[in-house]
């Protein structure tokens, strides 16, 4: 709880640093980010513009888009990949990470296991690579999905 609370102060100084000139529907995305990140809940692009849309009419999706991609950007919000191709984001804790999903139900856990160093070296080396970084996804069904 303490990590997102510090990841919320980030991406409110994030805001803030290009943003002299805020306009009401950038203030809006903002307050409206910041609040789904300290819930803690995963969330998409349509979920924040549907909500404003009934404040903010004028404001465009693709608007609401930059802003999100441009804090994962920053490392600010991680994007949730799922087995189906759609994607959630949400505020994650800030070590290395990896992400579990559910094929069904789409729940996220967030795991901390990772390749070895010594094996992602040993790819490395084995394809004559050097290696920058890598992302791991893990699909399955969770207890509650199995049960039905
Ligand atoms: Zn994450
Ligand atoms: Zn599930
Ligand atoms: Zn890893």
């Amino acid at each position: 709880m303490i990590e997102s609370h510090s990841t919320i102060e980030k991406i409110r100084t994030a805001f803030d640093e290009v943003s002299q000139r805020r306009t009401r529907p950038r203030r809006l995305i903002e307050e409206r980010l910041i609040g789904l990140a300290a819930s803690g809940t995963d969330f998409t692009i349509d979920d924040i513009w549907q909500g404003m849309r009934e404040e903010e009419p004028r404001i465009g999706r693709a608007t609401v888009y930059r802003s999100v991609e441009w804090l994962v950007e920053r490392g600010l919000l991680d994007r949730i990949e799922f087995a189906d191709g759609t994607h959630h984001y949400r505020v994650c804790g800030h070590e290395h990470h990896h992400h579990l999903t559910c094929t069904q139900c789409h729940q996220v856990v967030e795991i901390d296991i990772c390749l070895p160093e010594d094996q992602l070296n040993a790819i490395g080396s084995q394809n004559n690579f050097a290696i920058e970084g890598h992302s791991l996804s893990l699909f399955g069904r969770c207890a509650s999905c199995r049960t039905e």
